[in-house]
């Protein structure tokens, strides 16, 4: 492959996780109310996909389905790394479920070009499903590594380490092939300096920056719009119920002696009962 490996990945912008976001009354989340993070499980896949990129060469492109904030994440990935990005934004894809996702994303990747490798999450942290990779795979007819914590190509080959309850496996399949990355591949790296550098001066100037984040809709992509929404989606939220907050209030104490600062986190959370000494 003289030209390299052409290889996607697969991008979500979820609400943070530390945010206060709200339930609709049918049972969806209110985004509007909650900050907006990179799905953090798809931090491993942009890792694995820029590793592929670096040891066997080619290029890399992210590709995310969401409203229009989810550029934020698409020049994430830029400072990181990516060549370039593919925003699939449509008021019609509102209320798709993972049949719908998965079907729009299929349509998009399949505008941007034939990949090589295409990289997942495991799963998103609002959905939760896990499904939308596996089901990409299957509508692009593509063979797949699940919960893939490492890999390596030798010449069309790629071999892979995916975890199964209490070890793992090595398994090899052809390109091309998409992987869904487990938690436990490595950590994201931090973003490079002329990523960053990169990013900062095309976000001065929206014509340079439409070059590297193409946005798309359905007509684009050719994708039929009765398949998607909620007329594409045959899943219905029967109920949803909010159990708890993450995150709680926090007070930090400094400025003054260890030993004083560790009194008076005692004394405050009322931990001394549970001390000896
Ligand atoms: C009836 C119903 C209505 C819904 N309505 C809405 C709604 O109005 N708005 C809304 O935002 N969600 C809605 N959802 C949730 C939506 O279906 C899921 O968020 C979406 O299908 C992706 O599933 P998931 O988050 O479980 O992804 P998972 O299957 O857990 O994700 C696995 C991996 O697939 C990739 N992936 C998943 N989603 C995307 C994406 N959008 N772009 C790029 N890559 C992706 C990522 O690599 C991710 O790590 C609805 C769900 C149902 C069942």
């Amino acid at each position: 492959m003289s030209s390299g490996l052409n290889i996607f990945v697969l991008v979500k912008q979820v609400p943070d996780q530390g945010s206060k976001a709200g339930i609709n009354p049918d049972g969806t989340i209110d985004r509007a109310k909650a900050k907006r993070m990179l799905n953090p499980f798809d931090r491993f896949a942009l890792q694995a996909a820029l590793h592929a990129k670096k040891n066997y060469g080619g290029k890399v492109s992210a590709i995310s389905m969401g409203p229009p904030p989810a550029v934020e994440i698409l020049l994430e990935c830029l400072e990181h790394g990516v060549d370039d990005a593919y925003l699939l934004s449509d008021r019609r894809l509102a209320a798709s479920d993972t049949l719908a996702t998965a079907f729009a994303l299929f349509k998009t990747v399949a505008h941007v070009g034939k990949p090589d490798l295409v990289f997942c999450g495991l799963q998103t942290t609002d959905g939760d499903t896990a499904q939308v990779g596996p089901q990409l795979a299957e509508r692009m007819g593509l063979p797949q590594i699940t919960y893939c914590e490492d890999f390596s190509i030798e010449g069309n080959k790629v071999h892979g380490r995916r975890i199964i309850e209490g070890g793992y496996q090595k398994v090899v399949s052809e390109m091309p092939l998409l992987i869904t990355v487990a938690n436990s591949y490595h950590p994201l790296e931090y973003k490079s300096f002329r990523g960053a550098w990169r990013v900062q001066r095309l976000a001065r100037n929206e014509e340079e920056l439409k070059k590297y984040i193409h946005t798309v809709d359905l007509d684009l992509v050719g994708a039929d719009p009765e398949r998607t929404g909620l007329k594409g989606s045959p899943t219905i939220v029967a109920a949803t119920e909010k159990v708890g907050e993450i995150g709680g209030n926090c007070r930090m104490h400094e400025g003054q002696s260890i030993d004083h600062l560790v009194k008076d986190v005692v004394k405050e959370t009322n931990l001394a009962q549970f001390m000896t000494v």
